[in-house]
């Protein structure tokens, strides 16, 4: 998970290591010290992801603490969604939540033991007062005139404030510390405020309550936290927290922590802090605090975002000291990763649209691989077939644009892991709507190699069988504002939600339930909502589409004005291709066999496509090459200019080998891209200093099998019982001991064979 051992190590692990190794720690401790005061969000995942992730790599702990002090705000259910987030991201809090609450009493014995040492005063100045007193930061403050009372009279104060003889806001409590101190701040700071409220926990035992500068560093102290990491807007606070921690004398006979900041995380298209995201519950612009379009934890694991996607995507960001702003394509980029290789590919049709084929009697089963993915996965199902289908309406077209590729009057196309059909006639109703469409199907046609047809399509469209595909309702959500840095409601993107109430999916999916997240080819990977889900009905959040579809909308609003006439619609909405760039397009699909996705980018983009040709010239796969210079080398070529690349084609073409000739496997060789990229040195030359070479020997393979099954009685007690998704779980957990270096194949057949 954490890349704690690459060689980037960031700022917070460098002072780790240093106060390890100097023996000034002789154990880490951290604590993730949230208010409870709403749900927590993606900034938080962040600061949990460090928090726990340092204590979990120098073997320390880390608390999960609530900062309980402003009794107003907070409330258990904040509580339980907190243990909930820092849970589902596979962290460990040992089932035991601390809260800076149960510290009150030892809290106000601090405070009594600054008072005794004239350190702290009871101050009566009202709150406007109090402001002018500051001064500014140009100008030294004054002291209030309350300072001087004596030891005495600040005892009895302050024991009578906390009896509740005073009403909020006649008194409180302030460090003696600086009042012409650079740091505002240290401008006699406020200890403790009169509030008299319930407090959730301690129920109306305070009627005074410690500030946040007090009760922080204490809590820190008095629950043996070594680094107190925390966000930049806290670096001012800092020398309150020293002021306090070495004034009372904590730290002269063991160590007390120290605080460190790092750079908050925000998020574009969004807002975080949980007073607006409150503001959006409380408003109705959302469901609940885990309304999938929120940046919450709970509206992430809604939608079906996975624990996985987000601890990459914290790793991937990186530990900045500056603010800075994230792109959400970057989050939206880490869960495609991940469930590109993981999740079955199925068939739904979104906007259905009747096709009668008029050639074809009776009804057939078709075997279809739930995995056509890079490796290797058993597991399909049967596509029911027959007279009567559904295709997505946008799928045909009788007056196609140039560069349309689909269905047309003209045009055959495959139906995915079927056959090809053309259509033979166009039926409307009165107002012109093109009700059905009547076809041919090409009985030689059949997808795989029994297709003897002969007959050129230029792309695949997904499809379901009229009688047995079922009704599912399908939520499509889109950013919640259309603004990159949202100022307010106004701001709020009126589309963020669209509900599907009639899709058509394909029946093995709700009766073999193979997985909850999919990938509905073509459109977008899908979960089924964890709470309205029924067989009954069934009901799929979209978590994210096939690809990053708003930088590309932004391109073309820009150009759209100019090239109105040639806005053209092939995955949505592009730009037609110049006929250089169909030629390429039209070698790559019929004669290198690329799909129309990956040659549509190729052919778009002359610095991708002379690339990919290069490479091609020193090796012929060009399959395996095209897929690797689209996504991987592509994503390169965004930031950098081809002479900036730390690679070359040649040396793409030899990684491309070794996976051909399997001396590695697909998985390390994107670890070795990854290198290619920082450092330039040779594929073959990285696998050998790093010993990358996979694993194929059975004997080899086969022990780390068996002690793997021997571990996890309960998960084969499941599998022999019938949950065959299990397998995936075995597979995943070999492939995880040998470093992603086992033959997956190898490992598939193994593990199938073995827990047979
Ligand atoms: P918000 O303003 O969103 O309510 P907060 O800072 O008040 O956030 P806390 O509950 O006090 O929220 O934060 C708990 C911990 O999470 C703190 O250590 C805080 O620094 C950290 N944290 C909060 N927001 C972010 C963020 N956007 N990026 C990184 N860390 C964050
Ligand atoms: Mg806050």
């Amino acid at each position: 998970m954490s890349k704690s051992n690459s060689n980037s190590k960031d700022f917070l692990r460098t002072i780790v290591e240093e106060d390890l190794k100097s023996g000034k720690y002789k154990e880490v401790v951290t604590r993730f010290p949230p208010e409870p005061n709403g749900f927590p969000h993606i900034g938080h995942a962040k600061s949990i992801v460090i928090n726990f992730g340092i204590a979990r790599d120098y073997h320390g702990h880390c608390n999960l603490r609530m900062d309980d002090t402003n009794p107003t705000k907070e409330d258990t259910k904040y509580v339980e969604a907190l243990k909930d987030a820092v849970e589902w991201l596979g962290f460990d809090f040992d089932n035991n939540v601390h809260f800076t609450s149960d510290y009150f009493p030892k809290i106000y014995d601090y405070a009594i033991q600054l008072i005794k040492m004239g350190k702290a005063y009871v101050d009566s100045t009202n709150e406007e007062e109090m402001r002018e007193l500051r001064g500014t930061v140009t100008e030294a403050g004054k002291r209030s005139k309350y300072a001087d009372r004596s030891v005495e009279e600040n005892l009895d104060l302050f024991e009578r404030m906390k009896k509740g003889e005073f009403k909020d806001g006649e008194h409180v409590l302030r460090a003696k510390i600086d009042m012409s101190a650079a740091n505002m701040k240290m401008r006699d700071p406020l200890l403790y405020r009169i509030r008299h409220a319930h407090h959730f926990r301690a129920g109306d035992a305070w009627s005074i309550y410690p500030m946040y500068d007090f009760a922080h560093c204490l809590a820190d102290y008095i629950e043996g936290v070594s680094h107190s990491i925390c966000t930049l807007e806290f670096e001012n606070n800092r020398d309150i927290y020293n002021w306090v921690l070495d004034t009372l004398g904590l730290g002269s006979i063991s160590p007390r922590p120290y605080q460190h900041e790092f750079a908050r995380l925000g998020i574009n298209y969004t807002v975080m802090s949980k007073r607006k995201l409150l503001e959006l519950v409380e408003g109705g612009q959302v469901s609940g605090w885990d309304d999938p379009r929120l940046p919450t934890i709970a509206g992430y694991k809604r939608r079906g975002y996975t624990p996985e996607s987000i601890l990459n995507f914290c790793d991937g960001i990186g530990i900045a000291k500056a603010n800075s702003m994230v792109d959400v394509a970057q989050l939206e980029f880490s869960i495609r990763d991940d469930l590109n290789t993981k999740v079955p590919r199925v068939l739904c049709v979104l906007d259905p649209l009747k096709v009668t084929i008029v050639n074809y009697e009776g009804s057939e089963e078709i075997e279809a691989s739930y995995y056509p993915h890079d490796i290797p996965k058993e597991g399909s199902r049967k596509l029911p077939f027959s007279k009567e289908i559904y295709i997505e309406r946008d799928d045909f077209m009788e007056h196609p644009p140039k560069g349309y590729f689909r269905l047309t009057p003209e045009q055959p196309v495959r139906l995915r892991h079927a056959y090809i059909i053309t259509c033979k006639e166009v039926i409307k109703d009165a107002n012109g709507k093109i009700v059905e469409i009547k076809a041919e199907y090409h009985p030689d046609s059949k997808s795989g190699s029994n297709d003897t047809s002969g007959i050129k399509v230029k792309s695949a469209i997904q499809w379901v069988d009229a009688n047995e595909a079922k009704k599912v309702e399908v939520r499509l959500y889109d950013r919640l504002f259309k603004e990159e840095a949202p100022e307010g409601l106004e701001d709020i993107n009126p589309d963020s939600l669209k509900v599907i109430k009639n899709a058509l999916i394909e029946p093995a999916v709700i009766r073999d339930k193979p997985d909850e997240r999919f990938q509905f080819e073509r459109q977008g990977y899908f979960y089924a909502d964890p709470i309205d889900y029924s067989d009954e009905h069934p009901v799929f959040n979209k978590i994210v589409g096939l690809k990053d579809s708003w930088g590309k909308k932004k391109k073309v609003t820009q150009s759209v004005s100019q090239t109105q006439a040639k806005k053209e619609q092939i995955d949505g909405e592009v730009v037609a291709m110049s006929e250089a760039q169909q030629a390429l397009f039209d070698k790559y699909t019929s004669e290198l066999g690329l799909n129309s996705e990956v040659a549509n980018t190729l052919a778009r983009d002359e610095k991708l496509s002379s690339f990919y040709e290069e490479a091609l010239a020193v090796f012929n796969s060009p399959v395996a090459l095209a897929n690797i210079v689209s996504n991987d080398v592509a994503r390169e070529l965004k930031e950098k200019q081809v002479n900036e690349l730390k690679f070359s084609a040649k040396q793409i073409a030899e990684l491309i080998k070794m996976v051909d000739d399997k001396t590695i496997s697909s998985k390390i060789a994107k670890q070795v891209f990854e290198e290619m990229t920082q450092t330039g040195k040779n594929p073959t030359q990285i696998v050998e200093d790093k010993g990358l070479v996979q694993i194929s020997d059975p004997s080899k393979i086969s022990p780390i099998i068996d002690e793997i099954i021997a571990k996890n009685p309960d998960n084969v007690a499941k599998f022999k019982a019938g949950n065959t998704k299990l397998l995936g779980f075995f597979v995943g957990q070999v492939l995880k001991a040998t470093g992603g270096k086992a033959n997956p194949k190898v490992v598939n057949e193994l593990v199938a064979r073995k827990l047979k």
